[in-house]
């Protein structure tokens, strides 16, 4: 998204840290194409597809709300639209209404922060009442929101197992790690250039060789 801040709050490089190929705002964190990013996503989308299934979600609900995530991260060569298209049944309408006004104008990485149509809440409801499943519409859509949250927080909380580790042998490892690569350039650094630091300081890099 254009405007978007990078991610300069969050660490020292502006660029994606998983794909290392783009300048990490949050819907290419969301959006990332790279292979570990999209098994990540592939897990959250089958969680919050059965967490959808607990909260008795109408089915076809809940295949358009994962076509609607699929067609924004990977979008098709035609416009994208609901598997409602076309049908008349009033609550396919109001189901084709919800995707197009998620897709189209208020845009998915909206409904991945939790923003979502109201229309959703007024589809459930119709395919609610026309197959007897007695769903409080209201409580459906305020749960899809907290799922839709959760879903955003657990990438988050994927993308930053990749940079620090998951565990502490993991996290001390990669610190270890990055320190040897600074301690690395300030050598190569120091070795194109005397200068590079203070004459009194040489002894730091003169008295021990980089192992
Ligand atoms: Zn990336």
């Amino acid at each position: 998204m254009q405007g978007q801040p990078s991610n300069r709050y969050y660490q020292s490089s502006p660029l994606c840290p998983i794909c290392q190929d783009a300048k990490e705002t949050f819907e290419h964190f969301l959006t990332c194409p790279h292979h570990l990013a999209q098994e990540a996503r592939t897990l959250q989308l089958t969680s919050l597809a059965d967490a959808l299934g607990k909260l008795r979600t109408p089915c076809g609900v809940t295949s358009t709300i994962l076509q609607g995530f699929h067609h924004w991260i990977h979008p098709p060569n035609s416009c994208s639209r609901a598997p409602t298209t076309g049908s008349l049944a009033g609550a396919d309408i109001v189901l084709t209404a919800a995707d197009h006004e998620q897709f189209h104008d208020l845009g998915w990485y909206q409904c991945s922060l939790g923003r979502i149509s109201i229309k959703w809440q007024q589809a459930v409801e119709e395919y609610s009442r026309r197959d007897n499943l007695f769903l409080d519409s209201s409580l459906w859509a305020s749960s899809f929101i907290q799922l839709l949250w959760s879903y955003t927080k657990n990438l988050w909380q994927h993308r930053n197992e990749f940079i620090l580790g998951s565990t502490p042998e993991e996290e001390a490892t990669k610190l270890l790690a990055k320190l040897h690569d600074q301690v690395s350039y300030h050598y190569a650094q120091f070795s194109s250039d005397p200068t590079y630091i203070l004459p009194r300081h040489h002894h730091l890099f003169t008295q021990c060789t980089i192992v």
